[in-house]
């Protein structure tokens, strides 16, 4: 059997395919549409809500699967940086909170996200630079960071 290529008119067809595809992605790219870098669903890229930026971008429903995916890919230092970005992006957005105190963590049933990050202040070290234990996160070294179901935000 010979292989696909070799039929010259499957090969001008897939060409034509790949060049239609490409015609397409940009428009779709001049209309501000971005696809998200896991499922590949479209998103507008003005809504800063939809993708993360975390050097390929992921939609807010990927991201808890996308997360676990990397993260342990990522070196420490890397991981920390965008685990504060994605911090800050998910305060700013979806109204997560940050919470320092495991007495203060909400009930599991009214979590739609929760992760646990690398304190800001002390960079996961849980020591301030004197030494002593570092108060932001009470010598954890990390925070939690809690999305609340809307109806207990
Ligand atoms: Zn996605
Ligand atoms: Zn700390």
């Amino acid at each position: 059997m010979s292989p696909p290529t070799s039929d010259p008119g499957l090969a001008d067809r897939v060409a034509r395919l790949e060049r239609d595809l490409q015609l397409l992605k940009n428009g779709v790219r001049l209309l501000g549409l971005c696809p998200c870098g896991n499922c590949g669903k479209y998103f507008q890229s003005s809504d800063a809500k939809a993708l993360f930026d975390a050097g390929e971008l992921v939609c807010r429903a990927c991201l808890p699967e996308w997360w676990e995916g990397i993260e342990a890919t990522m070196s420490i230092a890397d991981r920390q940086a965008l685990e504060h970005k994605l911090a800050r992006w998910l305060v700013a957005n979806y109204n997560a909170k940050i919470i320092r105190d495991a007495k203060k963590l909400p009930r599991a049933e009214m979590v739609t996200l929760k992760m646990v990050v690398a304190c800001e202040q002390c960079n996961g070290t849980a020591k301030t630079e004197t030494g002593a234990i570092c108060r932001n996160c009470e010598g954890r070294g990390t925070v939690w960071v809690i999305e609340l179901r809307p109806e207990f935000q």
